[in-house]
């Protein structure tokens, strides 16, 4: 008989670089594999599962909605869509309305869609040129794989891309690229992938405050930032901007898939420009409204705070511990990471933390990354960090 990674790799397409552990139980940010071994979980999915794993709360608002209606498409109202994207609105503070897809990369295309038929619609010359920053991650589709500012992931395997995307090194190169057929400036105010980096506040602002004069448009992807990652229910609010469109996934949904662009200019794409025949159904937006409330409260009782700041306490002595291994800390609120003197040491970091039971992430070259959920305990952060300290001594 065929074990379960026999049956993955002869029936599941290859392209991902899978750890053959199978996870049978989720607790916040503990997770049971099916020998009895548990790991403290410092990645929730890569920054998706942001109210732990298991948690009861989504579930029963889960298994009430779907007891009910699952789908019944976007051409009816959708009472949990609606109060949904009026929640999202009201947390974000900005003017604005949603439509939702199903991952980042879709909301993403959703984003450039905006800006293009801004571009074509709103100058007497077409606009329709983005620039977006290098190190960027902005999905797996082909315009947003083009929009990644990685050319590593411009492979001539997937030719021809979609025209008018450039990079540019740092924010402050954008007013010299930016030309008359300029429509959009896409951005990560901390980019995730490309290694936990957050962009300066007072050089987003600025620009922020340029393109707004210049008629380009700020696309700010909060798909990893977004849901209160940085602190903030956007990171946006963090860096009191303003951004004309702005994209969210990962922890939004809390595990389940959504994507979500939401924008202040609300007569831009009208009936039939866009859609998805799953995107904004009653599972995924019931969920995320369980998941916007709790994410709501964590943050206004203040045990959100809390947590950031006990996790950065950890965080920051178990760099000063290990000085000769990490070179550099960074990263805001529970999105962080330590530089890694070389890829290689990297690589075994990661691996020897799984031996010891904690789960965490890679990000860029030489990034170890920490996205744990936003609900953490304190004594899951504890512990992760022991056995991380005990994973160290192997190294
Ligand atoms: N944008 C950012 C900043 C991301 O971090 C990611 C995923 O890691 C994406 C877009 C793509 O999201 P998805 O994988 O849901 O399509």
């Amino acid at each position: 008989m065929m074990d379960l990674e026999q049956i993955d790799k002869q029936y599941v397409l290859q392209t991902y670089a899978r750890n053959y552990v199978n996870f049978k139980k989720g607790e916040n940010a503990t997770l049971f594999d099916d020998k009895g071994n548990n790991y403290i979980d410092f990645t929730s999915g890569i920054g998706v599962v942001s109210v732990g794993h298991g948690n009861k709360q989504v579930a029963d608002a889960i298994y009430k909605q779907i007891s009910n209606i699952t789908h019944i498409s976007n051409l009816y109202e959708i009472e949990p869509q609606s109060l949904l994207a009026k929640k999202i609105v009201d947390l974000s503070g900005y003017d604005m309305a949603c439509f939702f897809g199903n991952s980042g990369a879709e909301a993403n295309e959703g984003a450039i869609k905006i800006a293009r038929k801004y571009g074509e619609t709103k100058f007497d010359n077409k606009k329709f040129k983005v620039i977006t920053l290098e190190h960027s991650f902005h999905g797996r589709t082909i315009t947003t794989v083009k929009a990644t500012g990685q050319s590593a992931m411009h492979k001539d395997d997937f030719a021809p891309y979609p025209d008018g995307f450039s990079y540019d090194k740092n924010i402050n190169d954008i007013y010299h690229s930016c030309d008359n057929q300029t429509v959009a400036v896409m951005i990560e105010l901390v980019q995730g992938e490309g290694g936990v980096q957050p962009l300066e506040k007072t050089e987003v602002q600025k620009l922020a405050k340029w393109l707004n004069e210049n008629n380009i448009l700020l696309i700010v992807d909060e798909v990893q930032t977004g849901a209160y990652r940085t602190g903030e229910f956007l990171a946006s609010n963090l860096y009191e901007i303003e951004p004309d469109i702005i994209t969210m996934a990962k922890g939004i949904g809390g595990g389940v898939p959504i994507g979500v662009v939401m924008t202040k200019h609300k007569d831009i794409l009208s009936a039939g420009d866009h859609g998805s025949t799953f995107g904004g159904n009653y599972l995924s937006t019931r969920a995320s409204l369980e998941v916007c409330n709790i994410l709501e409260q964590h943050k206004q009782n203040g045990i959100l705070d809390e947590t950031i700041k006990y996790f950065e306490q950890e965080f920051n002595n178990f760099y000063i511990n290990h000085s000769n291994i990490f070179i550099k800390a960074v990263g805001i609120g529970l999105m962080r990471g330590l530089r890694v003197k070389d890829a290689s040491t990297l690589s075994k970091v990661i691996e020897t933390a799984f031996n010891n039971g904690v789960l965490v992430l890679k990000a860029g070259k030489n990034t170890l990354r920490f996205l744990p959920p936003l609900t953490i305990t304190k004594e899951e952060i504890k512990e992760g960090f022991q056995r991380l300290e005990k994973a160290l001594t192997n190294i």
